[in-house]
This record gives C-alpha cells, structure tokens and sequence, in this order.
C-alpha cells in the first residue's frame, strides 16, 4: 500500500481537487453585510422604541430594558427566520484562542405540549453554557462550572452558514458566576471604555464638541494555503498546525519570486469564496495579495471599531478555515508553520478617532489641530515606552516565540519608529520649549511644526519595515502581533496603557494652568518633558540587527525572549495597579489570566513534544531503518559476487551515519520524554512552563537535525512525511 504522501501526490497530478462552483457575480455592494443584524435591518424589524434604545446601548453602552429586549429578540427571530435560520448561539472568545458556540434550537415545547419557535430577551441577554471545559485560572473550582454569556449590543448579530444550516450568533462576553471576565472581550470593552473617558477629557482642551473617542484597529492578516490531502499526510500539521520536522526547500525565498508573482488559480477560487462569505458577514475585505514566503499570503479590511474589528477577524479566522476545506485546501494560521521560511503575523493599525469626525493621529493643518496631533502622538510613545513589557506580554504566545527576534519579524525588543520629519519636530520641541517661554518663542515654534508635518503625510516611503512599532502617516502600526492571535489582547493593552497615560497627562497640565501657565504652553511644557523621558524606546534604525539588541541592552529596554518570561509583566505590581485602576482586571483575574496563559503555554509545547515523538517513532526511525536494510543487502550482495571493499565503501559510509542520525534521534527522545515528565511532577504553573520552555523545548532542534539529514539521505520512496517543496510548490 502505498503511503498517504504519495496517495495525496497521485491526486494532486491528477488534479482530484474539486473545481468550486457557487460563486456568485454579485456586486460585493449587493451582498455585504447581508448576513448582519444591520442597523438598517434594525430599522426594519424593530419598534421605534426598541431600536432606539438598541441604537444607544451600542453607542454608549447603556442597559437595555428588560421589555424591550424582549422586543429585540422578536425582531432578531424574525429577520433570521426569514433567512432560514433555525438556531441561535451565543458566539464568545474564550481564552483558548478560538471562538466557541453552543447552539440552541428556537424550536421548544409549550406546557400544553404544542411546540413553538421561540427566542425572548432572556436568551437574547444571557445564556449559562458548561464552562468547567474552558480555561478559568482557578477562578472557579470545576465542580461550580457557572459562567455567564452576556449579550455585546455594541456589535452586531450575525447569521453564520454551514452547509444546509442556519445560525444566528448573538456577540457575547464570557464571565464567572463573580463576574471576572474569562474571555478576551469583556476586557477589551473596558479598556475601551477608559480609553474613550480619557481621550475625551484630553480632546476637550482643544475642541468642546467632542464626546466620544473610538480606538479604531485595520488589521492585515498573514496565512500559508496548502493542499489539504498533503497536509493530513503530516500528523505535524495536522495536530499542531506546523511542522516540526522537514528540511528546507533547495529552492526558497531567495528568487523573491513569489512576492510579486500571479496568484495561483486554486487559491484565487479559495480567496474569492471566503471574501464573499466575509462580505456578508460585513467583514470589510479591501486587499488581498501574495507575502513573501510560497504559498504565503495576506488580507486585509477597511479599518473599524476596534471592538468589531476583532470581532471580524476572530470570524475571518473562523470562515477561512471552513471554505478551505470546500477547496481542499488547509490554511494555516500559526506563526511558524515551516522552519527555514517566512512565519506569518498579524499588523494591528491602530489609532483614535473622535464622534466630530477627526483622527487624533492624523497630523492636522492648522497650528492647533497640530498641537492636538502631537499630544496624542507623544502620548502614546510615553506609553509604549512606559509599559513595553506589557506590550511584548501582550504578544506573546508559543507559537510566536518562533518569529519574534528571528529576522522575520520585530525582535522581542519593544521600540517606537516615528520617521525623519517627525523625529526632528519632536527634537524642536524638545530644545526649544524653555522653562520659562515668551510669546516670540511660542509663535516660532507653532507655525514650525505647521509647515512640517504636512511633508510626512507625502512621504511614505521612509517606512521602517523592522520596527515593531511604527507610525505609518495617520496611525500606528503593532507589527509582532501574531498571525493567529486574538487581537483583543494587544487592544486591550494598548487602549488601556493609552488611557492611563492620557490621564496623568491631564492631570499635569491641569496643575501647570492652575499655577497660572496659558494652555498651549502647559501642554507643551508637558509634552517636553514626555519626549525626553520616553526617548530611548524610540529608534529608526534596523531592528533585526545584533547592533540594536545590544544597544538596546545598553539603553535598559526589556527583551524578553520567551513566552513564559514574557508574561510576568501580567503580574507586575506596577501591571496589576494599572489593570485596577482603570478597571480592566481585578488583581484575581490577572492572576488567573497569567495562569491561563502559560498553561497555554505549557499544553502546546506538550502536545509538539509528543508529536515529535510519534512521528521520530513511528515515521523517520522506520524509514531510515528501512532504507538502511537496502544499503546492508546492498552491500552482502557486492561482498557475495566477490567485489573488494572499495567498491561498497560509499554505502558502508551511509549504513554508519544513518546509524549516527538513528542513535541520536531515539537517544534525544527519550530524553525528550524525561524532561517532560519531570516538567509535569512540578504544580507551580509558573516552574513548568519554565521547564517545558528551556528542558523540553531544547530537544525539538536536536530530533530535527537528525531527521532533516536523515531526509536529504534516505531514498524518497521511502520518505513518508511529504516534503516542504511539495507542500509549498505544489499547486
Ligand atoms: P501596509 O502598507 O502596511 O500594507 P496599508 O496602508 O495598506 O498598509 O494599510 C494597512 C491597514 O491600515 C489597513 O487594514 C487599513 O484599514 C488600516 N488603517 C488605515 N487607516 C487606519 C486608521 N486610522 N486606524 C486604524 N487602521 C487604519
Ligand atoms: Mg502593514
């Protein structure tokens, strides 16, 4: 029989992947949003009572009555009934990484025993799911398995499709019987919250009018396509989403041909077919194109609130795993799905807009829309710089070890990239703003910076593609983002270091003009002493260089480089007093957070070490043995006929190093499978995902090594595992 690899090769030559039909020649404008609860589809099913009351909920995030959820939930029935829908979901993103259903059917039996749809403002509002199967951090013992979904009317309800069924998903937070949150939403929404209370007060000193300041986020998400019939050949891939075995391609990026090459058929079919699905579901798709790796690509929307831009891409995620399998292709969302290639990420574009129409991040034409640009420009580099390490925690994942710092991606140094022009605009202020100011001084400056900032706007080639945070123009670019993170938790962290900057801010302004100081120079004066203080997280030069680790050694910044040192920043003093005072988490809950995630942590490794095992086991060791035997009759068979030595010296060579790579593979996996047991007798969460992290771990490179030069040596009809040129150059 032969092997899954080449029954899956045999296919794809003969071009058994299914042709897609079923795509539609509908203007995308005809189509988008039409699986959504729109506000105009509000409008339609709704009283007037309920959907101004569901208007203002989503805006301000007030209670909605108990009678007119009722009302809510009749309307939402009956649009989704008119499409066919039959069950509803509570939809929530617990803190797995995934997104997680339980659906109920509307159909139910009355006391009298007939049976009725039916769908109240009670399951609208709250549904109660068996939450002793997600991750709490010991918030509740699993025996007490009360968790809470709670409706989010700040984003909307959406119909998902699968097959001939019909869902309609209700956007929820997940929260414990005390009301700690055990998703990423609900964090997310607070930290919103506090951002927009904050970004208001500070907006106030230059225009009255605004009400509201909302974090807006455009992400563009990376991801590699592959045949599926290849990908199950790879328990790897299969269980772990990447490959821990398989030597590079002779042929990689080196030609950088695939960057600027066509889009391959088989994929255009897969992306056309998710993008229509997205466009219903309102994900504002915008841009699709080829990354840098083969097989490597990206898509991006039209930017949105940030609260449902996460939304859309946790469903984007979701959608182009499904439609790939109508392909039969696989995407994959790690990180590092191929040693030697390219890993994916994920940019979070970031930055505040107000209800009067203005972006804060967008350098403005006049001297005091410009002064209200920089004070939202120094302030968010005065946060990065002063919580950089919960930016890396915020990053940071098992899977994303791999990028980070591996010339790929932003090292796991946090730094701020701001551009020539307006490096030199802070410098200005920077020297020029005096203890003491005169007017002279005042008018020079403002109109200074006025002629300045308009040039950046023009040049948009002085991009730092190496910097892990960058302003590109009108926002700022979180480039270490992962490729299949939940973006929710950068948001989180960011909105709320924004908010907590924002607000000393105000409070040391405050006390300049209550001393007497004019407002533009107390402003200035603070944002003097911003620049210089937050100086040294700035840097515009190469950061994949060894010169910037060690430089950014010598100025103190943080490079934690693994996941599990990276997330004690959760737990800092300094991080629970942040967290507490805007009222993001409670001290209980980043405990339990921080545990949630290195168990995380932990599993993954786990679950990579026990697949490197089995496939060294039971997949390379047999190969090598297999072709070994060969080269042994080989060389009996030379002997036999008389032949000297010198003539079967090159296979008695092989026998001898495929022996070497064969010792050295089962010798490091049995220690492998010591390390993890000794990781697993430690309880402190903290100490064990320490030692998967630098007992367990170490052993992944060595196996590899063995079973890479076991792969260049080994005849290939013997090789089982498919190899990286077929899964990355077979189309
Ligand atoms: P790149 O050159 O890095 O690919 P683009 O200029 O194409 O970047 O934009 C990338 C992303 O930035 C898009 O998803 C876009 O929606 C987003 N974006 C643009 N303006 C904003 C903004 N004000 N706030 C948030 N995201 C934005
Ligand atoms: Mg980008």
């Amino acid at each position: 029989m032969s092997t899954l690899r080449f029954q899956a090769l045999e296919a794809l030559a003969n071009g058994e992947e299914k042709k897609i039909s079923g795509y539609s020649e509908k203007k995308i404008t005809h189509m988008f949003a039409s699986n959504v609860f729109t506000t105009r589809a509000q409008r339609e099913y709704l009283s007037d009572e309920a959907y101004k009351s569901l208007s203002n909920s989503a805006k301000t995030g007030s209670k909605i009555e108990r009678r007119l959820a009722d009302q809510v939930a009749a309307g939402m029935k009956a649009w989704a009934e008119e499409r066919g829908v039959t069950h509803f979901t509570h939809w929530f993103q617990p803190l797995t990484g995934t997104t997680a259903e339980k659906h109920d059917s509307f159909f139910t039996i009355k006391s009298d025993g007939s049976a009725i749809e039916l769908f109240d403002g009670d399951a609208l509002i709250q549904q109660e799911p068996d939450a002793s199967s997600f991750p709490n951090g010991g918030i509740r013992a699993t025996f007490e398995a009360r968790g809470y979904t709670a409706w989010d009317p700040s984003s909307p309800a959406f119909i998902i499709e699968a097959g001939h069924g019909k869902t309609l998903c209700i956007p929820t937070i997940f929260i414990a019987y005390n009301g700690e949150s055990l998703d990423n939403k609900a964090p997310l929404l607070k930290s919103i919250g506090a951002l927009d209370k904050a970004a208001v007060d500070v907006c106030h000193y230059f225009d009255k009018n605004v009400s509201k300041v909302t974090a807006t986020l455009g992400w563009e998400q990376e991801y590699f396509v592959i045949d599926e019939g290849l990908a199950n050949a790879r328990p790897d891939l299969v269980m772990c989403g990447r490959t821990l075995v398989g030597h590079a391609p002779a042929k990689g990026q080196q030609l950088e041909d695939h960057y600027f090459g066509s889009i391959p058929e088989r994929v255009y079919a897969f992306m056309q077919d998710f993008e229509q699905e997205s466009y219903k579901l309102g994900i504002p798709l915008r841009t699709r194109h080829n990354e840098v790796a083969p097989c490597q690509f990206e898509c991006a929307p039209i930017f949105e609130e940030v609260n449902i831009a996460v939304d859309h891409n946790t469903l984007l995620m979701d959608v182009m795993a499904k439609v790939a399998k109508r392909h039969k292709l696989r995407v994959l969302l790690h990180e590092k799905p191929f040693a030697g290639v390219n890993g994916s990420g994920k940019h979070n574009n970031w930055s505040l807009a107000t209800d009067t129409g203005v972006n804060l991040l967008s350098p403005g034409k006049t001297p005091r829309t410009n002064l209200m640009f920089l004070t939202f420009f120094v302030n968010t580099i005065k946060a990065v710089h002063d919580y950089d390490d919960l930016l890396r925690a915020s990053i940071a994942s098992a899977n994303n070890d791999h990028r980070l710092g591996a010339n790929e991606a932003p090292p796991a140094i946090m730094s701020v990239y701001i551009g020539k022009y307006l490096t030199e605009v802070l410098n200005e202020v920077e020297t020029r703003v005096k203890e003491k100011f005169s007017e002279q001084d005042e008018v020079i400056l403002k109109l200074d910076i006025h002629k300045q900032i308009p040039e950046l706007l023009m040049d948009n080639t002085d991009r730092n593609r190496t910097s892990p945070f960058a302003f590109t123009g009108n926002k700022f670019e979180f480039r270490a983002v992962g490729s299949s993170a939940n973006c929710a938790a950068p948001m989180t962290v960011l909105n709320t270091i924004m908010a907590e900057t924002l607000k000393k801010f105000k409070i040391e302004v405050d006390a300049l003009i209550e001393k007497g100081e004019k407002k533009e120079i107390a402003i200035l004066q603070v944002l003097r002493s911003y620049i210089s203080g937050s100086k040294r997280i700035r840097f515009e030069g190469d950061n994949y260089s060894d010169e910037w680790a060690a430089e950014a050694k010598e100025r103190g910044l943080n490079n934690f480089k693994t996941t599990p040192a990276a997330l004690d920043a959760y737990v800092s003093e300094s991080a629970k007093e942040l967290f507490y005072t805007n009222n993001i988490f409670s001290k209980v809950e980043l405990e339990a957070r921080h545990e949630i995630m290195l168990e995380d942590y932990v599993k993954r490794v786990q679950i990579e070490a026990r697949i490197l095992g089995y496939i060294a086991t039971n997949h390379i060791l047999p190969a090598a043995i297999s072709y070994q035997n060969r080269l042994i009759e080989n060389i009996k068979g030379l002997k036999e006929v008389g032949l000297p030595e010198s003539s079967y010296k090159a296979q008695l060579n092989l026998v001898s190093v495929i022996s070497k790579h064969i010792q050295s593979i089962n010798d490091n996996v049995e220690a492998m499978i010591e390390a993890r047991k000794s990781a697993n007798n430690t309880d402190d969460m903290h100490k064990r995902a320490a030692m998967y992290c630098d007992n367990v771990k170490t052993y992944f490179d060595e196996i590899r090594y063995a079973s890479d030069k076991l792969e260049l040596i080994v005849e290939d009809k013997l090789w089982p595992l498919p190899k990286f040129r077929e899964l990355l150059y077979i189309r």
